[in-house]
């Protein structure tokens, strides 16, 4: 079983997510070979191989010339599996190097098991499992699913990919921020969030009480900001921010994938969940099986003695 990872550069600095990768790796009990478009003034830290293409060349973000760059890989390699990152970047290239070798491509990949790939459906709702019925696959693998795979000490054997063909359809121009939210959770110490759970926005004044106690921020999942109980700019996860407090207290979310993109890297974690097998227990370093609309009002007057 061979993999070829394909890995990510921003402004010539290796994309951290990218790391996940190699935690997919070792869950396929597979080698380490990666291909990115990128600089060696940033190699990534793991022990294998990476193939390296000069985005000063051939930019940062240039699809069809990636492609190209890809296929001399895969010439190279002939990967059993070409995976990329569930990110804009591997929903770009990913069905064009499935299209050019008319092969599967398997988007969003949560979990595996013998060759069978997870995927959720209906908004997270639901899970299908799928075998590839070709004999190469595409993959793109949802961040945050399989951990992070980092070891400082560990350098990989580089090789660099070249060539001629320079022409893009595409002019990459720059990097465009998103507009400033008025909230940096990424900065908070403490972050005190609300879930679905918490049942309506009415219930909302008793996590705020609780924030406002331990000098907490207010953080959210989607749903809650899908309600507009809270503002888009609270929402963690990975289409909101992406935090790493030194304590993050996540009341009535479940812990989802998407949910845990962007928390997982928190110090010290407390869930209140009524239910002890939401996953968000496996991520916590306390899960308080409580109901939190009883609980944290009572934890608040607590605290605040
Ligand atoms: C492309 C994409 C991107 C996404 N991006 C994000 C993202 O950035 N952030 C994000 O959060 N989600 C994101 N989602 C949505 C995600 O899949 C989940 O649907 C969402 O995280 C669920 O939010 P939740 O945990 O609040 O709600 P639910 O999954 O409904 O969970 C509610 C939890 O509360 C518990 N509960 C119920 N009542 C109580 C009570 N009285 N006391 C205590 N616990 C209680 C339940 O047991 C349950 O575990 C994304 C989805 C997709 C498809």
């Amino acid at each position: 079983m061979k993999l070829l990872l394909i890995g990510e550069y921003k402004e010539n600095k290796f994309f951290d997510a990218a790391y996940d990768l190699f935690a997919f790796a070792e869950k396929m009990n597979a080698e380490k070979i990666m291909f990115a478009v990128g600089s060696d003034s940033d190699i990534p830290k793991f022990k294998g191989k990476l193939y390296l293409s000069d985005s000063e060349k051939f930019s940062e973000y240039a699809p069809d010339l990636h492609k190209k760059l890809i296929h001399k890989v895969i010439e190279k390699e002939n990967p059993d599996y070409i995976v990329f990152l569930h990110s804009s970047y591997g929903w770009d290239l990913a069905p064009r190097i499935a299209a050019s070798y008319k092969i599967s491509v398997i988007s969003e990949v949560v979990d595996v098991a013998d060759g069978i790939f997870v995927r959720p459906i209906c908004n997270s709702k639901l899970r299908v499992n799928i075998k590839s019925s070709t004999e190469k696959s595409v993959l793109t693998v949802q961040s945050g699913a399989f951990g992070y795979d980092i070891n400082d000490g560990d350098q990989p054997e580089v090789e660099k990919i070249d060539t001629d063909d320079v022409g893009s359809k595409y002019i990459f121009k720059e990097y465009e921020e998103a507009a400033d939210t008025g909230v940096d959770l990424s900065k908070a110490e403490i972050i005190v969030s609300v879930g679905r759970g918490i049942g309506k926005k009415d219930n909302l004044a008793t996590i705020e009480a609780l924030a406002k106690t331990i000098g907490a921020e207010l953080g959210a999942s989607r749903p809650v900001v899908d309600a507009e109980w809270l503002d888009a700019s609270r929402q963690v996860g990975m289409s909101g921010q992406t935090v790493a407090p030194k304590l993050y207290i996540s009341c009535g979310i479940s812990g989802s994938i998407q949910h845990l993109a962007g928390m997982k890297k928190s110090e010290y974690i407390v869930a209140i969940n009524t239910d002890k097998d939401a996953p968000i227990g496996d991520e916590a370093d306390v899960l308080v099986i409580s109901d939190v609309n009883q609980f944290v009002p009572a934890l608040t007057k607590r605290l605040q003695k």
